[in-house]
């Protein structure tokens, strides 16, 4: 299944001319049928692949060569982890750690964040890296479906101190919600069915901080498909958070105090968008929660 991952991404970007992408349109086709096979079948239909198909391109032809070639490399060098870890952090030292020494020893004095970033714990949209954020920038909240429950003393207490110590020990400015494409745990919210049977020990009890935005996509969208209520939930989830945000006695008053703004985002990884949103609260003197 990872093999063919791989092979699908590399191919996607290949020479996009036409007669080459017509090509590869079909490989793309065929490999994504072998995403259930085994390792050696995936590498017998990939030379099958190049004997049947006398109308390649010569590049598409060297393509799969050079891919077939990959994947008998892959299989026998497995997967080393710690040897990932290790090239991962030499080459973050040499290319990043040991070009700005001096921030490095600025940020050991202490850090001053103007953000605060709730984040989906996906593996596809990391923060800093699509917002190139540097150390030392934005202050990290990664959750299933980058969500914000509730105040609550006892409940989700790790989000709250994390909110706590951000807003108030920190001072950041800005509270930044980002939902994205795709998301896994927004498709758990919009599965569970209407009579409320859940089958995960957390993922569904987490995701159901935000019922009210799912609500609010079935009333609103009935007619969409499930993937575009997904996408319109992908966005009010965010807004339901940013309400959650609000009851935090602290947040509150920094909103009041225009010291914090709090803004709504939605990645899309697929079309490599972003959108952000600000939310304009009605706070007034008689506003309790
Ligand atoms: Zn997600």
């Amino acid at each position: 299944m990872c093999i063919s991952t791989n092979i699908n991404t590399q191919l996607s970007l290949c020479d996009p001319s036409s007669t080459i992408t017509f090509s590869f349109l079909f490989i793309h086709f065929k490999i994504k049928d072998m995403a259930g096979d085994s390792y050696e079948e995936a590498i017998a239909n990939l030379t099958k692949l190049l004997r049947v198909n006398t109308d390649f391109t010569d590049f598409a032809t060297a393509k799969i060569k050079q891919l077939t070639t990959e994947l008998v490399a892959a299989e026998l060098e497995p997967f080393n982890p710690d040897e990932r870890i290790r090239t991962g952090f030499n080459r973050f030292r040499n290319e990043n750690f040991r070009q700005n020494l001096e921030l490095y020893s600025q940020l050991a004095k202490g850090q001053n964040p103007k953000f605060l970033v709730f984040a989906c714990s996906d593996s596809r949209v990391c923060p800093s890296h699509i917002l190139d954020f540097q150390p030392g920038e934005a202050f990290v909240v990664r959750n299933i479906a980058n969500m914000v429950p509730p105040y609550h003393k006892t409940k989700h207490s790790g989000t709250g101190a994390a909110i706590e110590y951000a807003v108030i020990h920190l001072k950041v400015e800005n509270i930044v919600v980002i939902g994205h494409s795709s998301c896994g745990g927004i498709k758990g919210l919009m599965s569970i069915p209407d009579d409320g049977t859940i089958v995960s020990d957390f993922i569904e009890h987490w995701v159901q901080i935000c019922s009210a935005a799912k609500s609010k996509v079935k009333e609103e969208a009935n007619e969409l498909d499930f993937s575009e209520q997904c996408t319109n939930l992908e966005k009010e989830a965010v807004n339901v958070s940013l309400g959650n945000l609000l009851t935090y006695p602290f947040v509150r008053e920094a909103v009041v105090k225009k010291t914090l703004a709090l803004k709504g985002a939605h990645y899309d990884f697929v079309k490599g968008a972003f959108e952000l949103w600000d939310i304009e609260f009605k706070i007034s003197s008689s506003l309790s929660f």
